[in-house]
């Protein structure tokens, strides 16, 4: 470079120094003195080793200073969920969930960037005055405090212990059963947010919100929006009030006949009590005798009257409990087929769809009930966790389709062999887990080697060729007052072991 040009360059960077060192000043005093040291230093044209010092000197100073900027933000952060959660203690129902889940997106986005901290402010407060707002137009219809009101009661009903307990227990089903929703994956994020929040969930009073959001997800899952199943309440509800209001024309029928037979008796009283003093009156027979025949005409005219009246009230009370029993079964069809539906649901979130053996989530609930059962009755009871060995050849050698359908053939294969009481799950991937009850461990190692022979001896057809698939099992007798997670820990532990000595094996806990 000429002299002159890296002159010029030396001068051009002094002065971009000299200006981003003003816009750095402000957010620490220690700094603000090294970078106008440094500002002096270059603008004196001091030579490099000078300037190189004046440099060292403010370099942690640079890093502390990126440091005091992260955790301006993190308070900065706290805070806005700290008032979010004021906010949630007033009355969480009523803050409008897309507006704070896309308030929390921009806090997740922007928290570092202080340019956009005003904007997070003003997002908070349209916020708080959207909540405020719904907590007053919710005040009369106070949707989901019914819930509320059940786990409040509940509280008031077990001690605290228990309550803890409890809680755990549904916080854990809950998150269980979030882990084994198939949701699109924008919705991963908040998926993965309310299992964590379930699970490190120990405040009975919360519950309440978070399943709101399972319920969210169930809704979604179900292909249900919340919009749908508003529809079918306010469905619901019409027919409701539209059975109520043919209760009340029946029951107002049912006056009027009351009333009109009132009415009748009356008239014939007057009627009768007319003739008898007619009759007293009468001087001679013959008078008598038309006196009487028009008496009977009158009388007999009342009472023909009477019952066309009483046919036609009781043939609209006929029609208006007909349309009684049509919207009744009506109502009861659209019930029974939301239950079906709902049933159905929950059992595909305990299926999995590839293999329609349970899952996991099926795995944990059957696990839970079975130690505790073998715990009271003294009967032993084994678990096998088997793995498929080198599944991630078949994938690679003949496709995924093909290693699908190996995933579909294997527990195929394994459940020819077991007994009736034995269950089997997909625990996930390419690994299964089989529950043997009244088994204790050198009968279910017997078994395991059964199932093993059985599914290596399968030729697994790929594209018109034999090949052969092996399993490596891990199997773990449940010991006295030991939980699930142990015994599939032990068991598992052992899978590895069968893997690390080669495969196709069984290994059991000596
Ligand atoms: P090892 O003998 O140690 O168990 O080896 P591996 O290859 O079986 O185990 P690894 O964990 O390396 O690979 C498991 C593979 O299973 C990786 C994953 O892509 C595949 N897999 C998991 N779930 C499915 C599925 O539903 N379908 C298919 N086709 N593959 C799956
Ligand atoms: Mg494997
Ligand atoms: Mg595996």
């Amino acid at each position: 470079m000429a002299e002159s040009s890296s002159v010029k360059l030396i001068e051009i960077l002094r002065k971009i120094i000299s200006r981003t060192s003003i816009i750095a000043e402000g957010s620490d005093p220690k700094l603000d003195s090294a970078l106008r040291e440094i500002r002096q230093a270059t603008t004196k044209g001091e030579n490099a080793e000078e300037i190189l010092k004046v440099f060292n000197k403010a370099e942690p100073l640079f890093l502390n200073s990126e440091e005091v900027q992260l955790k301006r933000a993190k308070a900065v952060r706290k805070v806005f969920h700290e008032l979010v959660s004021l906010l949630e203690q007033n009355d969480s129902a009523s803050i409008p969930k897309q507006e704070k889940r896309q308030f929390e997106s921009s806090l997740r986005k922007h928290w570092q960037t202080p340019a956009q901290w005003p904007t997070l402010l003003i997002a908070f407060l349209s916020l708080t005055k959207n909540s405020l707002t719904a907590t007053e137009a919710a005040q009369d219809t106070n949707k989901d405090s019914v819930i509320k009101r059940i786990f409040n009661r509940r509280e008031e009903d077990r001690n605290a212990q228990n309550n803890q307990q409890i809680l755990a227990e549904i916080s854990n089903k809950l998150s269980g059963l979030m882990s084994n929703l198939q949701l699109p994956s924008h919705h991963d994020d908040g998926l993965a947010k309310l299992k964590a929040a379930l699970r490190n969930n120990d405040n009975l009073e919360q519950l309440p919100d978070l399943l709101d959001d399972v319920i969210h997800y169930i809704m979604i899952i179900i292909g249900k929006t919340e919009e749908n199943l508003t529809n079918y309440l306010n469905q619901l509800n019409k027919q409701l009030s539209s059975i109520n209001s043919s209760i009340t024309d029946s029951y107002q029928s049912q006056k009027t006949l009351s009333q009109s037979r009132e009415g009748f008796n009356t008239t014939l009283q007057e009627q009768v009590s007319d003739t008898n003093n007619a009759v007293q009156g009468a001087n001679n027979l013959d008078s008598l005798k038309t006196l009487i025949g028009e008496r009977l005409t009158t009388i007999s005219q009342t009472m023909e009257e009477h019952k066309t009246q009483m046919e036609e009230q009781e043939k609209q009370a006929n029609s208006s409990i007909a349309s009684l029993k049509n919207k009744v079964t009506r109502m009861e069809k659209d019930t029974t087929s939301l239950r079906s539906m709902l049933q159905e649901k929950l059992a595909q979130a305990i299926t999995d769809s590839l293999t329609e053996l349970p899952n996991r989530m099926a795995y944990q609930d059957a696990v839970s009930t079975l130690c505790k059962k073998s715990h009271q009755s003294k009967q032993p009871l084994c678990l096998a966790v088997c793995d498929i060995d080198h599944f991630k050849r078949v994938n690679d050698t003949w496709g995924h389709l093909a290693g699908d359908k190996v995933l579909r053939l294997v527990p195929k294969q394994i459940q020819s062999t077991l007994a009736k009481e034995d269950s089997i799950f997909r625990y996930g991937g390419e690994e299964f887990v089989i529950i043997f009850p009244n088994t204790n461990a050198a009968q279910a190692a017997q078994r395991a080697e059964d199932i093993r022979r059985a599914v290596e001896k399968t030729p697994f057809n790929m594209q018109g060729k034999p090949v052969s698939i092996s399993i490596s099992i891990g199997v773990a007798e449940l010991s006295p007052a030991e939980d699930p997670e142990s015994l599939f820990f032990r068991a598992d532990k052992l899978l590895y072991s069968a893997k690390e000595s080669g495969r196709n094996r069984v290994m059991l806990d000596k």
